[in-house]
């Protein structure tokens, strides 16, 4: 997708999800949302570099950003799952997150965390347009 087009979504449900799954315990304020073509570019500084796998976005913990490649964006659905996966990253505990991959020996397929972003993304369909209104009315109804 365009970088444009992927922008005009985030900005429409970011605030929503934001809402809906609140402030982390282990970091201060939520992240912001940058953009970028492709991981490696992005890491070397070199527009053309690529590399053997390319992620569709990644959570940042040093500057506290959620990094999305849009080019990698199919639909909007992605850009939802997408972004409630990397925002879940950023509720986790960064050490705990470390801790089990280094000393338990968990991998990417099979490492707690790992698994609960990607549960998360179930709920993206409380994210789209029809139901945008559905979690802030449930979010005002709990308080
Ligand atoms: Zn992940």
């Amino acid at each position: 997708m365009y970088k444009n087009e992927v922008k005009k979504i985030v900005n429409e449900v970011y605030p929503l999800i934001k809402q809906y799954y609140g402030k982390s315990k282990f970091n201060s304020k939520a992240p912001k949302i940058n953009y970028h073509h492709n991981i490696y570019a992005r890491i070397t500084g070199i527009a053309e570099a690529e590399g053997d796998c390319s992620p569709a976005a990644e959570f940042e913990h040093e500057t506290n950003t959620i990094w999305i490649y849009y080019p990698e964006m199919k639909n909007e659905q992605d850009i939802i799952q997408t972004i409630i996966h990397e925002y879940v990253h950023y509720l986790q505990d960064k050490n705990e997150m470390k801790r089990l991959y280094d000393e338990e020996g968990y991998e990417y397929n099979n490492h707690p965390f790992e698994l609960e972003a990607i549960k998360a993304e179930s709920d993206w369909e409380i994210f789209t347009p029809s139901h945008r209104l559905y979690p802030l009315h449930k979010i005002n109804n709990k308080k």
